[in-house]
């Protein structure tokens, strides 16, 4: 898989501390999209092993977040998301892609898919109001028993997390939010 990059235990991307993972390509180019660098060519080429051990080595988390980039883009996503909920750790996917399109065209990949958030990012319909979601033509999608729509933390403020690492700072969560603090 192309990775942009990690953070292995964050509270930011989705309920609980998770480790997040953002995919390095994306071909929808939405206007607005908040990671246009990861548009393109770039990142760093991993297996789905090391990925898993990495995961499977980072003490606490409840999950994996996958964000982009498109991750649907990666051919070796499905045995990711099995692996990781064969860790009995859940899985969070973020797509510019609508659920029929993936079930389409990703057979089986949903069924490794506890939460999913579908559908290009709009910036002409910006939403604040939901967290972990960026407009309101998108979708979130319960897809397993591992969580409910009413899971009271879908409904908590939105946040960033700021951390020093080796390539330096590094903010992530919302992403209004993280633009003003980078500046
Ligand atoms: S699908 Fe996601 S990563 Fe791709 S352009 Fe749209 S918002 Fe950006």
């Amino acid at each position: 898989m192309r990775i942009a990059h990690v953070v292995p235990d964050t509270d930011a991307e989705g309920p609980g501390r998770r480790f997040a993972l953002w995919t390095q390509g994306c071909s929808l180019r939405c206007k607005g999209c908040c990671n246009p660098e990861l548009f393109g060519p770039g990142g760093t080429e991993r297996s789905v092993d090391d990925l898993l051990a990495e995961i499977t080595s980072t003490p606490g988390i409840e999950g994996v977040s996958l964000l982009g980039g498109e991750p649907t883009e990666q051919s070796d996503l499905l045995a990711l998301c099995a692996g990781v909920q064969a860790a009995g750790l859940t899985v969070m996917l973020y797509s510019g892609h609508l659920r029929e399109t993936i079930e389409a065209r990703h057979p089986g990949l949903l069924d490794h898919v506890d939460l999913l958030v579908d559908g290009p990012f709009d910036v002409h319909q910006r939403d604040d109001s939901r967290r972990w979601i960026g407009s309101r033509n998108q979708r979130l999608h319960v897809l397993s028993s591992a969580y409910t729509h009413d899971d009271p933390r879908f409904a908590t403020a939105q946040t960033v997390e700021i951390r020093f690492d080796a390539d330096g700072l590094v903010v992530n969560g919302w992403p209004d939010l993280a633009r003003k603090v980078a500046r």
